[in-house]
């Protein structure tokens, strides 16, 4: 079977983290770091706080603004569930806005037609978590102008973009956002095994997020509320977590950002290729503007005449490994629970019935490919 996706790992790599196996430190020392310096780099962001999942980085990019019982976080309802469960971790209420059926990512008129009747509610959002679905940035631009107008906390979820580009800008670099989450799970555009990060440009936010990363606890002196008592004296000034990211998993993350480059590049060409092989099939095509400003995370389609659930058992038994990204978070059973109901996100819902990932991860082979697109034109005739 030909997997959806799939980490890119080499003798570099493998190297990098046996390495680190014999330093003094294996966690809480140099090579975190260096990759948060790294992340910074790469993405022109202040500030990185690397941690052990992006799910982590989610969390504490809430806690850091204070997000809590009483708020409301937004976000799109076609994403990873950890996009809304984190606001659920603060005690804080969730509500989704729709997508644009046309980018996949919330939709900014939605969104302004939402904000405008939330204030008459006086039940204005907190925050607000956009998901650059697929790996295409959302339209940052109209979205920072409204959280601007109402006050809101915007937070990307970029854990399918880090390698896009927005405005000309990477992904990453907080120009229109007061943070961004990264993934480095193996399907992501790079890996550590587990691990995530959270960029910002705000030097408090920045202070805060590591705080709640490591127990709430500081060795900061200016930080402290009292005199340091001696070298040993820490104090814990708020309720974090041990979210770290250890010395190996960084060690890694470090070796592959190295060679972003040439994974995104990757990626890029075999969605080129899969544009053009299914040019004349019935099917939706991933839309932007320019192929390469998506960091191509996953390659999904929509077909227009035909039964979903028929062509993705027919995928798989010819061994290719269709996936389904995603089934609504607002109709998972968790949140019809919490009153949600089927018919809230129309388009997002559209959109489910009708989509399929196909194969797409770093250095798949020409013959895997050419598997891919006969299936699938096979499939569909
Ligand atoms: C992968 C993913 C996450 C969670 O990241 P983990 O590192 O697996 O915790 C959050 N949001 C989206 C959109 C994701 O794809």
């Amino acid at each position: 079977m030909i997997p959806y996706g799939k980490h890119h790992i080499d003798q570099q790599d493998i190297d990098a983290v046996v390495d680190v196996l014999s330093n003094q430190f294996i966690t809480q020392g140099k090579q975190v770091p260096a990759f948060e310096n790294a992340l910074c780099n790469y993405t022109g962001a202040d500030f990185a706080v690397a941690v052990n999942s992006g799910t982590s980085g989610l969390h504490i990019a809430c806690l850091s603004v204070g997000l809590g019982s009483g708020d409301i976080l937004w976000t799109s309802p076609i994403s990873f569930v950890a996009s809304a469960n984190c606001a659920l971790y603060c005690g804080a209420e969730v509500d989704f806005v729709d997508i644009d059926p046309l980018t996949r990512n919330i939709c900014p008129e939605h969104l302004s037609v939402k904000l405008a009747q939330a204030v008459k509610k006086n039940r204005l959002p907190k925050a607000l978590v956009v998901v650059h679905f697929t790996g295409v940035s959302c339209d940052m631009l109209p979205i920072r102008q409204l959280a601007q107008k109402y006050r809101i906390v915007l937070i990307e979820d970029a854990a399918h973009a880090l390698g896009a580009n927005y405005a000309g800008n990477k992904v990453g670099c907080c120009q229109y956002s007061d943070m961004t989450v990264m993934s480095f799970h193996p399907v992501k555009s790079i890996t550590t095994a587990e691990g995530g990060a959270v960029l910002t440009n705000d030097a408090k936010i920045a202070a805060n997020l590591r705080q709640f990363a490591s127990h709430g606890v500081t060795r900061n002196q200016e930080l402290m509320q009292s005199k340091p008592e001696g070298p040993w004296y820490y104090e814990q000034l708020q309720l974090g977590y041990n979210y770290r990211l250890s010395d190996l998993h960084a060690a890694l993350g470090i070796s592959q950002l190295a060679k972003i480059s040439d994974l995104v590049a990757s990626r890029q060409s075999i969605a080129c290729n899969y544009l053009t092989a299914f040019s004349h099939l019935p099917v939706k095509l991933p839309q932007m503007s320019n192929v390469e400003d998506s960091a191509w995370h996953i390659f999904v389609i929509e077909l227009i005449e035909h039964d979903r659930l028929v062509v993705f058992n027919r995928l798989r038994q010819l061994d290719i490994g269709v996936n389904v990204h995603y089934f609504p978070i607002h109709l998972q059973p968790y949140y019809q629970n919490l009153g949600f109901r089927a018919g809230d996100f129309p388009n997002a819902e559209a959109f489910y019935k009708k989509a399929i990932t196909l194969p797409l991860f770093p250095f798949m082979s020409a013959d895997e490919q050419h598997r891919v697109v006969q299936a699938l034109i096979e499939v569909l005739n």
